[in-house]
């Protein structure tokens, strides 16, 4: 998911591809052998962030509850993803405001993995066994508090770290800060501060038009110097998700390709299903709104293939980037490259692609395979094999 700052509201032409299409029995849509089920509990939130991507197509609070019911999701299950190994991410709006959904899924399916996305400020009232059963859980942040309060209401940053410190007792799961980074004011400090508080930082860049002006591409490439630097200086991993992503995609290739089948690392095109509350099945979070990405239905009981695809109108194929980068986000290149949205392309996807370029250049300086070949043996085996990659985009 890019959190998107849109100054109007981009046009989609429906398509064939909405219509009910049956799953064909024999093939799975599913790409691999393992499906993340993104259930939204609701589209309701607690807070008003200012660049929430449900604010495009006026989601937010459209869809209260979930609106299949448990008899739905275990047809469903049954039928499409019984060969697959499950874990669920509960999302939303805030995921937490529906409580009785997501104890009701976790009892019904024991072997499940699950995941939390979640503001973070309903998090001290979860109870025990809720927490006990998360492998992780996505802490939506901005950068520091001053940046943090400024996009999602006063106080908010210290309530997060505040309930985080409160439950860690009572998760044997981790703890990874979701930072959308917008402001050409989040700083090193910022970002190290966070990695020293959660066990790991993902960032991800904004999808907004007016954040990529010339001075605020020099502040972030600034940043990711720090970053990098700081990377490669210490005997420990510095646990930030993107950098170790393409530390490990550079040293060991195969890594960026083997979970998703040579495709975005996103799991778009491949093995992530959006379930919205009213059981309607997308592949991208930010592009529920759009009837041609319509992917399945659990009411229904019907899923097809992704249709959120590498295009040739994409650059990908020969960008330097590409082993390594894999297409970052598909909504993106989807919109500058398939729908043709020129100003889109421009302000949002070729500065975040520099940002992407530049980030594989700063790592390359410092000889990622010599750092690989000397690190610590627990150290490799965490870049390698960290279980957080397969809840997040990797790619920022
Ligand atoms: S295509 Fe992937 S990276 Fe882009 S917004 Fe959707 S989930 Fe996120
Ligand atoms: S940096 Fe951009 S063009 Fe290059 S591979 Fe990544 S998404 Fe494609």
């Amino acid at each position: 998911m890019q959190n998107l700052v849109t100054s109007a509201p981009i046009t989609f032409y429906p398509s064939r591809s909405q219509e009910m299409i049956p799953a064909n029995e024999s093939v799975s849509p599913i790409v691999g052998n393992r499906v993340e089920l993104q259930l939204l509990t609701t589209l309701k939130c607690n807070l008003k962030c200012t660049y929430c991507s449900l604010g495009v197509g006026d989601m937010v609070g459209s869809q209260d509850k979930v609106s299949y019911d448990m008899e739905a999701l275990e047809a469903f299950i049954e039928k499409h993803l019984s060969q697959h190994e499950v874990y669920v991410t509960f999302y939303g709006g805030e995921p937490t405001l529906n409580l009785g959904f997501i104890r009701e899924v976790m009892e019904r399916y024991p072997t499940f993995r699950f995941q939390l996305q979640t503001n973070g400020t309903l998090l001290d009232g979860l109870p025990d066994r809720v927490l006990a059963n998360l492998s992780n859980i996505l802490l939506s942040i901005d950068g520091g508090e001053t940046i943090t309060d400024g996009f999602r209401g006063r106080g908010v940053y210290r309530q997060v770290v505040k309930n985080t410190q409160a439950v860690r007792g009572r998760m044997a799961g981790t703890f990874t800060a979701r930072v959308t980074w917008s402001s050409e004011e989040t700083s090193f400090e910022e970002l190290d501060e966070l990695a020293n508080t959660f066990d790991y930082v993902y960032f991800q860049f904004v999808a907004g038009e007016g954040t990529y002006s010339p001075a605020a591409m020099e502040k972030k490439k600034a940043v990711i110097t720090q970053l990098v630097d700081k990377f490669f200086s210490g005997e420990t991993l510095y646990p930030l998700i993107p950098i170790m992503g393409i530390v490990r995609n550079k040293v060991l290739p195969t890594r960026a390709t083997e979970l998703y089948h040579g495709k975005t690392q996103c799991r778009v095109s491949t093995h992530i299903l959006n379930v919205m509350p009213d059981g309607k099945i997308y592949p991208c979070p930010d592009m529920m709104y759009v009837p041609e990405m319509l992917q399945g239905d659990v009411i229904a009981n019907w899923l097809k293939p992704s249709p959120l695809q590498p295009h040739p109108n994409m650059p990908c194929g020969s960008c330097e980037a590409e082993p390594w980068c894999r297409g970052n986000c598909m909504k993106n290149l989807y919109l500058a490259y398939v729908k043709g949205d020129k100003e889109y392309r421009d302000k949002v996807v070729e500065p975040i692609c520099d940002l992407v370029r530049f980030l594989g250049r700063e790592i390359d300086r410092h000889d990622p395979q010599a750092w690989y070949a000397k690190a610590p043996l627990d150290v490799r085996k965490t870049l390698r094999d960290c279980e957080v990659y397969e809840y997040v985009e990797i790619m920022p």
